[in-house]
């Protein structure tokens, strides 16, 4: 073989990962929207053969050759076919650990555990979803093991998720942010609290499509290649390559906010996967690095860029447009303050931005227990509760507001939440740094996305996976990660909005 052959089959084989990995994405994405409710079977029976099939490419000895191969002659490569080897030996390597049949029984354990999870969470049944639970835990814990031995089983899920980050670092992160957050939001409790009326109403589902439609073009988001669907728990997956992206919402009639916000997050994802260079489609190199970073860009359309002054500047006009009624007699600057009201609550997705880390701390906090075998899955619910009342002081009515209510462990992702609030944090460093040559808040208020949406086009989001995290968000800051950049705007912001 020569390295121009080897070259060659590398290419065809992340082509043929990417061609399982699309169908399995939409095998995944049928089940979450559209399919019938007794399908996840049959679906999940599929969907363990094509895992098998790619797994078997994925660690399968022709392949292990050709890499082995490939990083033999690193310097015959140039700075993408190196990182694209370095990437697929490391998830081979890890791969080899976990034992086949342990594997597949746990992607079908997975598609199990959502269906269940989706019928506990409407009745507020914990008991329902609790032996699943049990098994995705005690997967997780297995599987660190298997890949890393020597690593604490949660340290080794946080990595995965974020490359670097362990619970010492977390526990700081989260103890700096939990300093400022606290007593500020004690101060804004105190305040006079802000007249919400604009939000208050009824909004019928057929208009706020249509304001979903009108926000994802506004973003930037292309239609030829993002598409939009209804689910329980918005999300958004890219399907084989950044040129098919699905974005989710949900709709309440009577809360117009929770999915204009659902849109612009999971559009923020949907603008990072689709801005990958095109010369990395079905590569490994496709679509975002980490969670973190990844967080950092839907939360920084959803939060710094969509709950600002500027862009409500812009929003009030099209809301009066598609709701006359409901927006009569109000104005831009009542959205404004009535969109960034902050207050204790129940519901992670629907937090202010102030609160938001709170939620993600609790989950931390829990995550940590189970995985140090310290909680007990059984007693998830009754420290949930525990938790929301000593950090956010409410009290939890039923598990369908607490311990139920995200998908995130249904799909055996333990070790995600902490990426959500470093995410908010890197994107107040990654605004402070574009707002150098981009006049932010003169594009919101006109809505015109371009400038903000090239900036990230040209510091993020085309390299894909091309570096690790860590670097991309130094190359892009032009700093190391700081958190009390992050705190320091909250602080400016809420003081502001109250008059502290
Ligand atoms: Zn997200």
């Amino acid at each position: 073989m020569t390295v121009s052959e080897a070259k060659t089959s590398l290419k065809a084989l992340q082509e043929k990962m990417s061609a399982y990995g699309h169908a399995l994405g939409l095998l995944y994405y049928d089940g979450v929207t559209s399919a019938p409710r007794g399908t996840a079977a049959n679906r999940g029976q599929t969907m363990g053969v094509l895992s098998e099939e790619l797994y078997k490419l994925t660690t399968g000895q022709e392949t292990v050759a050709l890499l082995e191969f490939l990083d033999g002659h690193k310097d015959e490569l140039d700075e993408k076919e190196q990182r694209m080897v370095f990437l697929l030996l490391k998830n081979i390597r890890q791969m080899q650990k976990i034992p086949m049949d342990e594997y597949i029984a746990h992607e079908k354990l997975v598609v199990e555990a959502e269906d269940a999870w989706h019928t506990a969470k409407e009745s507020s049944d914990f008991p329902l979803f609790e032996p699943y639970l049990e098994k995705l835990f005690a997967d997780a814990r297995r599987f660190a093991g298997y890949c890393a031995p020597d690593k604490d089983p949660y340290d080794y899920w946080l990595n995965e998720f974020e490359e670097g980050l362990n619970r010492e670092k977390a526990d700081a992160f989260f103890a700096a942010l939990r300093s400022h957050i606290v007593p500020l939001l004690q101060k804004v409790c105190a305040a006079p609290q802000v007249d919400t009326s604009i939000l208050q109403g009824h909004f019928p589902e057929a208009q706020q499509d249509v304001l979903s439609r009108r926000l994802m073009a506004v973003m930037g988001l292309d239609p030829d290649h993002v598409g939009l669907a209804t689910t329980e728990h918005p999300f958004t997956t890219s399907l084989g390559s950044h040129l098919d992206e699905r974005i989710t919402t949900h709709y309440y009639e009577d809360d117009f906010a929770s999915s204009l916000y659902s849109v612009i997050h999971e559009g923020g994802h949907a603008l990072y996967d689709t801005g990958s260079d095109d010369s990395l489609a079905y590569t490994v190199l496709d679509g975002g690095v980490s969670m973190g970073i990844h967080e950092s860009q839907s939360r920084f359309y959803e939060n710094l860029l969509g709950r600002s002054r500027a862009f409500c500047e812009y929003l009030f006009p099209v809301l009066a447009e598609i709701f006359p009624d409901q927006m009569a007699g109000h104005s831009a600057g009542e959205l404004y303050k009535a969109l960034n009201k902050a207050e204790p609550s129940l519901i992670r997705t629907e937090a202010d931005e102030l609160t938001y880390c709170l939620h993600v701390l609790v989950r931390y906090e829990l995550e940590k227990a189970v995985m140090a075998g310290a909680l007990a899955v059984h007693d998830l619910p009754a420290a949930w509760n525990r938790l929301y009342k000593e950090y956010l002081g409410v009290d939890v009515p039923d598990d369908r507001h607490g311990v139920l209510q995200d998908s995130h462990w249904a799909g055996g992702a333990i070790g995600y939440f902490p990426s959500y609030a470093l995410g908010s944090a890197y994107g107040a460093q990654f605004l402070r740094k574009m707002k150098e040559t981009v006049d932010v808040d003169d594009c919101l208020r006109r809505g015109d996305f371009k400038p903000i949406n090239d900036w990230n086009r040209q510091h993020i989001w085309q390299y894909g996976c091309l570096y690790r995290p860590g670097q991309l968000f130094e190359m892009a800051a032009g700093e190391p990660f700081d958190p009390s950049v992050f705190a320091a705007y909250l602080e400016e912001k809420f003081s502001d909005l109250y008059g502290l």
